[in-house]
């Protein structure tokens, strides 16, 4: 592609992506596609020779725009959004552009500075104490992986290799944190799923127990993970008693707020907070509910020479001059290439302000807010979970109708009823075992017609089935 064609085509595409934005809500939120029908659509093998770019984008409108799931539809009520914002957009589109690897200072000053003044920024919004230092990660995933290896190492550095370390996170917690002590070789008897109180949050009198029992085995304890706003049902764990616990015990504490510290940057979500001073870690997603798209992951350390023991290298071909006076990031992580993330997040910080955030957040809280408020005014209906933030867990529950089976059942239908409808997307999971629909609100261009027409749906569906 010449550079005249690559000004007519990208001018082209950023008109198909603004049309895309301003119609996505007329479109089926999820597909009718078959498993293996995209791919079947494909040719098996690449082209020979080079295709006009034309032929390329009809295939794209033809084959790949109907197999897509529309994540930025103002009906996406699954997960928890993943949203994204224009100048979000617009900034990848320069990242593309730039292309970029911010594997060192030296390999691009901006991005790595810059990745530092918008993560304090965020910091800052967020109420995050002064000393916490972040870096980008590209999902909660591996920030957390990144905390438990640190965790483990610093461990070993302490007590050698020989004991049993062990590992601590509520039985609500998410997969990534269970997968990520696996990963750092945690033993599956050393890793512990504290029990919940009736809010799904942490039991923190259960953890000292556990504490005090594996200690006096002769395990070590290595490393505790709290959740702030946990998937299921955005339980709140204390971080104040579990942060305490884990000090007491010599363990590092890392604080798992992938989708709920954003809500921090409204004063009023503070509270949530509150005993974060004492973690070693934390991770939020502005990728979720702070309009970047994915991916953009901000992991916090207290302490970047302890990060920096698990994860620095320096073989002779990365060596620079700069090295002794700057920070290289490809020392904070995993991966060694590092995409230019904080470019787009800088765009949203400054294109929304701490102002624009807060509204975002607010709204979709009072959305949330809302509707909880309708089921709990409804008959035979029942909320399952406290709301605090923007997930709404509740099922119908006919009179007299026995937990089990059938109730689950009745439940999974009237979701699927709702799905149908192509309007509006929901998930579930399950609570104490019950099958529990969840209503997360999230999407940037959400209102509150679309909550109205979850509530309609869900009720039209009840009546459907009888
Ligand atoms: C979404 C989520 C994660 C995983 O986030 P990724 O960035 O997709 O890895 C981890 N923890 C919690 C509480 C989450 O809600």
């Amino acid at each position: 592609m010449d550079p005249v064609e690559f000004r007519a085509r990208a001018h082209q595409m950023v008109d198909w992506i603004a049309d895309y934005l301003e119609t996505v809500g007329q479109r089926q939120v999820v597909p009718d596609v078959r498993p293996g029908e995209i791919r079947d659509a494909l040719p098996a093998a690449p082209p020979e020779q080079g295709e006009a770019f034309d032929r390329i984008f009809a295939d794209f409108e033809r084959v790949i725009v109907p197999g897509l799931t529309h994540w930025q539809h103002p009906g996406w009520f699954g997960y928890f959004a993943s949203n994204s914002s224009p100048p979000s957009v617009l900034a990848e589109l320069l990242v593309a552009g730039l292309a970029v690897n911010g594997i060192a200072w030296q390999t691009s000053p901006a991005a790595t500075e810059l990745e530092q003044v918008a993560l304090d920024w965020l910091r800052q919004l967020i109420g995050l104490p002064e000393g916490f230092h972040g870096v980008i990660q590209d999902t909660a995933s591996t920030a957390t992986l990144t905390a438990v290896l640190t965790a483990r190492d610093a461990a070993w550095a302490r007590v050698g290799r020989s004991p049993v370390l062990s590992f601590y996170a509520s039985e609500e917690a998410h997969s990534s944190i269970f997968k990520a002590a696996r990963l750092a070789g945690f033993m599956p008897e050393g890793i512990r799923r504290v029990a919940t109180d009736e809010s799904f949050a942490m039991r923190a009198g259960v953890l000292r127990e556990m504490l005090a029992e594996d200690q006096a085995r002769g395990w070590v304890p290595a490393c505790v993970v709290a959740t702030v706003g946990t998937t299921s049902s955005t339980a709140l764990d204390p971080l104040r008693a579990i942060g305490t616990l884990a000090k007491a015990a010599g363990a590092f504490f890392h604080v798992d707020a992938a989708y709920g510290g954003a809500a921090a940057v409204a004063p009023e979500h503070r509270a949530m907070l509150d005993g974060v001073e004492l973690a070693d870690s934390f991770v939020v997603n502005p990728h979720k509910w702070l309009l970047t798209n994915f991916d953009c992951s901000a992991y916090y350390v207290r302490d970047p020479e302890l990060l920096m023991r698990s994860f620095a290298v320096l073989p002779e071909y990365l060596k620079t001059a700069a090295d002794s006076e700057v920070v290289n990031f490809r020392d904070w992580g995993i991966p060694l290439g590092r995409r230019f993330r904080a470019l787009k997040l800088w765009f949203v910080l400054r294109s929304y302000g701490a102002e624009g955030l807060r509204a975002l957040v607010r709204e979709h809280v009072r959305l949330a807010a809302l509707f909880a408020g309708w089921v709990d005014a409804a008959p035979g209906w029942q909320r399952l979970a406290p709301a605090p933030l923007g997930l709404v867990c509740f099922r119908h529950l006919p009179a007299g109708t026995p937990e089990g089976p059938g109730l689950d059942e009745h439940n999974r239908r009237i979701l699927e009823a709702i799905n149908a409808s192509g309007e509006v997307f929901l998930t579930h999971t399950t609570l104490r075992g019950g099958f529990t629909i969840r209503l997360a609100v999230g999407q940037r261009t959400t209102e509150e017609r679309h909550v109205r027409r979850v509530w309609d749906l869900a009720r039209s569906a009840v009546a459907g089935l009888g």
